[in-house]
């Protein structure tokens, strides 16, 4: 933990603010519409990969509730970047789900689809446990960076190759409680 104090909301750590809570707000609504008609009259497991997607993950299950959908829900730690914005490339378990998931729904959701090689590699592990269906429900997709063939069902944002942080999104661990999106100034982030 560093002893830097500084403030989130302090414009020069971010280029610009790419998602304001509002429209992301709004753009939920209609994510969890779209996924409340496919869920009808399945046994739903959703299974959140953290730290990544609690916030996502968090707001998705309480706008479920509104359209009647009560699922199992269960959680992943899986690891992909270090401490830095470029990625390890492999892809390490740290916690699995503990929840049956023999013949049901399940909604993988992770903060953002980048190289694809997290959900990939969940996607994978979780198929062996035989479930009737698997889902991708992403926050953001950033397309033009995947390296493994993998897309989403359900996404809140496409964006382009930017580095974000926000909504469940970190930069070495931090920006993540921000209820907004923003592109990171990486000259002026302070020391890790
Ligand atoms: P993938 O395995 O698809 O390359 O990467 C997935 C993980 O990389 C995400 O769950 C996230 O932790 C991290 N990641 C990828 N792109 C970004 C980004 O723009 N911002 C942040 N904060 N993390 C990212
Ligand atoms: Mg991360």
């Amino acid at each position: 933990m560093s002893g830097d104090l500084f403030n989130p909301l302090d414009k020069k750590y971010f280029k610009q603010v790419l998602f304001e809570e509002l429209e992301i707000k709004k753009r939920m609504g209609e994510l969890a519409f779209e996924i409340s008609r496919d869920c009808e009259n399945k046994q739903v497991v959703i299974v959140g990969i953290l730290k990544g997607s609690f916030m996502f993950f968090s707001d998705l299950v309480k706008l479920l509730y509104i359209h009647d959908i009560h699922p199992y829900i269960d959680f992943m730690i899986l690891s992909s970047y270090g401490s830095s914005t470029v990625s390890s490339g492999t892809v390490q378990l740290i916690k699995d789900i503990t929840t049956p998931i023999e013949g049901t729904f399940v909604i993988l959701v992770d903060d953002i689809l980048d190289t694809g090689r997290t959900l990939s590699f969940a996607r994978t592990h979780l198929s062996k446990l035989k479930p009737e269906q698997i889902k991708i429900c992403v926050f953001l997709d950033k397309p033009s960076r995947r390296i493994v063939e993998i897309k989403a069902d359900y996404s809140c944002f496409t964006i382009e190759d930017w580095f974000v942080v926000g909504y469940g999104l970190d930069w070495n661990n931090r920006f993540r409680n921000l209820p907004y999106v923003a592109v990171v100034n990486e000259q002026n982030l302070p020391g890790p």
